[in-house]
């Protein structure tokens, strides 16, 4: 077989060639062209788990997040929570890149973060939480010096909450830190009236009775000022111990009859006197408000009443300074 080339075939194959060269380049050009219309370069950005949209410069969109999200300008903000963000570079649909959305979203997904401080007093069952430190400074000095005869131990903790307080709230809790104080306050007032000595009366010594002669009073019965309290009440009425103690004396003692006696410490005695009967012995160990005698009118006395006496050191002292 015999293959002939002329200069004619030769000239229609290159022209051709050439053609089909053009007619691939200006499609190339084309395609090329619709997709530089269309899509452009871009980064997918996912926050957290979602896919939020696409920004086209990442450097321009993560100054954008820190200067408008994570550097917010409201008051007490610590700081903006905001879940990560990560980027995929891909060419996306020119339409679908918009920066200001992606913005929009990241921004509806963050939360403001605030400082919050507690303010506790020593149990901690009593808190105010305000909004700044200067707040809870200013309150504990407050405290300190309203409440500086019971020394109120308050402490501050910083606290990081989804909401500020609300200015009712912190008037509130003020109130509420306020009234507990106050009965601590009252308590420790109370105790301190009540102890003699060092020695707290926990207990009265009688439930209930009428006082019929007060200490000091002279009265035609005795010779001398009146050494003690005498609670008028009905026959065999329970007498506890005022503190906790020993029996020193338990028996008869001239003019008290049935007398029991009770030593605290610090020198203190309590005197219980006139008893009907006497449940303790010289001793006994006892604890406030156990029951020692019973009321009756033994000795010189002239009706069922408690002769009360508080000693210190051997001499007498008002028990209406502590008790009644
Ligand atoms: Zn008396």
């Amino acid at each position: 077989m015999t293959f002939i080339l002329n200069e004619d075939s030769i000239d229609y194959n290159l022209k051709t060639m050439v053609n089909i060269f053009k007619v691939m380049t200006i499609s190339i050009i084309i395609i090329v062209g619709i997709i530089l219309i269309k899509f452009k370069p871009a980064y997918a950005v996912t926050l957290g788990e979602t896919q939020i949209g696409y920004v086209g410069n990442k450097t321009e969109f993560e100054q954008e997040v820190d200067n408008k999200i994570l550097k917010s300008e409201e008051e007490n903000v610590a700081f903006v929570a905001l879940d990560n963000i990560s980027y995929k570079f891909q060419y996306v649909d020119r339409s679908l890149v918009s920066e200001e959305e992606v913005i929009e979203k990241v921004k509806e997904n963050s939360k403001n973060i605030y400082s919050v401080y507690e303010v506790s007093s020593n149990d901690e069952q009593d808190v105010v939480y305000v909004n700044s430190l200067d707040e809870a400074k200013e309150l504990v000095d407050n405290l300190k010096n309203s409440y500086n005869e019971i020394e109120p131990d308050l402490k501050i903790t910083t606290l990081y909450l989804e909401e500020p307080v609300s200015d009712e709230s912190i008037s509130e809790a003020k109130l509420k830190i306020s009234q507990s104080l106050d009965a601590k306050l009252e308590e420790k007032r109370q105790r301190d009236k009540r102890t003699v000595n060092g020695i707290y009366l926990a207990s009265l010594p009688l439930s209930g009775g009428t006082i019929t002669s007060r200490y000091g009073s002279r009265e035609s019965i005795r010779n001398h000022a009146h050494g003690g309290l005498d609670l008028a009440t009905s026959y065999g009425t329970p007498i506890k111990a005022v503190a906790d103690g020993t029996v020193k004396v338990a028996g008869v003692s001239g003019g008290y009859g049935n007398l029991v006696v009770l030593s605290h410490g610090n020198g203190v005695e309590t005197y219980y006197g006139h008893c009907s009967s006497i449940n303790v012995k010289v001793g006994t160990t006892v604890k406030a408000g156990d029951v020692i005698a019973k009321v009756g009118s033994t000795g010189n006395s002239t009706g069922n009443h408690l002769h009360f006496e508080i000693r210190i050191n051997g001499a007498s002292v008002n028990p209406q300074k502590y008790i009644y």
